[in-house]
């Protein structure tokens, strides 16, 4: 375990105060920009060397994502931080909130440095209410010592950050729903082409990150680019904070570096609960395709490999599966949060949402027949690519995994009426 980088004041006394965050250099990079010694070219080639890719999913280098804005472009700019976290399993962008939410907003005041934004939203889903506070906490602290405000530290930067509270829709952490959410829409998303870095909040140049990403960024300016790229490997630089849930022993956020084996990873969460066998593993998100143990096992845990394995890093929510679980059962919970999710607008994800969860549980009922799975996989590729957000692609990957790697088991339910599993 490193604790190197987002979890870097948690083994001090309250981690989230000024102080904690102050002891371990933090606002020091926010001074050297002051003081003149950080362009924002030196910057974004910081961010370009140390391969920080957006932790909430995407995976998108965040060095060459700065660099798309507009910079120079008259009238106002927004940065955002997603802290919506809805992805099933995920857990850890609200202990950054709860536990270090001055690294955040260090990040956030110099991306709105780089990109020349002087406002700042921190969109936060609707049920963080500790998070809120430490927040509010945190900027009423940066704001008394004018880390935050007009001609911060003195100099030409101006930059005011708010929390943005969501009311609990899935679909507000896709980048433009979110945007519309901002605005006071509801929260559906935009067709893109034009992207935010265009056309974002109030039709204004936007970035948008995770709130990992942003918190990474003092450390990577603190210590460089190189020192963070080494963390980690080449192209998946840094660390990255795992949300281990399931059949664990001792489930919970560690943060390690990207590279990290995965049954590294499984045994500082304690081993697979009850001493069970390990059945198979989600690597990042309900989103992302199962992967089976013997796969998973030797894996290494960066945005390559399980890509190469099939699957994807995703958030970095890696579910824990022991040999007791069904996978019918998982596939029809999973299917029906889509299917209750969908915002609605395109009729792929719309229809076929609907049509894979009452497939499924018709299944699950023992009513299914033989051709629900040729069906199902239809269903899902006929989704794929056909929709104007990721939400129908994340709707359709994991079912398409689940059949790829225990189509077994549907076809024993379909056949004998019950469980492969819990008979
Ligand atoms: Fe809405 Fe689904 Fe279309 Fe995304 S893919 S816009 S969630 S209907």
């Amino acid at each position: 375990m490193t604790n190197e980088v987002c979890f870097r004041t948690l083994h001090l006394e309250m981690p989230w105060s000024l102080e904690a965050y102050e002891s371990v250099g933090g606002y020091s990079t926010l001074k050297r920009i002051v003081a003149g010694e950080l362009s924002f070219e030196t910057i974004i080639d910081e961010l370009k060397l140390s391969a920080l890719r957006g932790r909430g999913g995407a995976g998108f280098p965040t060095g060459l994502k700065w660099s798309f804005m507009p910079r120079n472009l008259a009238g106002q700019k927004y940065v955002v931080c997603n802290s919506d976290e809805g992805e099933p399993g995920t857990f850890k962008d609200r202990d950054i909130l709860r536990y270090n939410p001055h690294q955040l907003i260090e990040g956030m005041i110099i991306a709105g440095y780089v990109m020349n934004a002087t406002v700042g939203y921190n969109y936060m889903r609707g049920e963080f209410y500790e998070p809120l506070e430490r927040m509010e906490i945190a900027l009423a602290e940066a704001r008394k010592k004018n880390y935050i405000g007009n001609n911060i530290l003195g100099s030409d930067i101006n930059f005011e950050l708010h929390n943005h509270m969501g009311a609990g829709a899935y679909i507000c952490g896709e980048e433009t729903a979110l945007i519309e959410s901002i605005e006071g829409k509801k929260g559906q998303p935009r067709f893109k082409p034009p992207f935010p870095a265009n056309y974002g909040v109030f039709g204004r140049p936007t970035n948008v990150n995770n709130t990992e990403s942003y918190a990474s960024v003092p450390a990577i300016l603190q210590h460089g680019g190189q020192w963070f790229l080494e963390l980690g490997k080449p192209g998946n630089g840094g660390t990255k904070i795992f949300s281990v849930s399931g059949h664990v022993n001792k489930p919970g956020n560690f943060e390690v570096n990207l590279g990290t084996k995965f049954s590294d990873l499984l045994a500082m969460a304690g081993g697979v609960h009850g001493g069970k066998k390990l059945k198979a593993v989600i690597p990042g998100g309900s989103s992302s395709p199962i992967l089976n143990a013997d796969t998973v096992m030797n894996i290494s845990m960066d945005y390559d490999a399980i890509g190469k394995a099939g699957s994807m890093l995703g958030s970095g929510a890696v579910i824990v599966l022991d040999e007791t679980t069904c996978i019918v059962e998982l596939a029809a919970t999973t299917a029906h949060f889509y299917y209750e999710e969908s915002c609605g607008q395109c009729s792929p994800c719309r229809e076929g949402t609907g049509w894979m969860s009452r497939v499924i549980h018709r299944i699950l009922k023992g009513e299914g027949r033989p051709e629900d799975l040729d069906n199902l996989d239809r269903v899902a590729s006929n989704i794929m690519g056909r929709t104007i957000c990721a939400l129908g692609d994340a709707a359709a990957m994991p079912i398409k995994g689940f059949l790829k790697h225990f189509r077994h088991e549907f076809e024993y339910m379909i056949e004998h009426k019950r469980s492969m599993v819990k008979g």
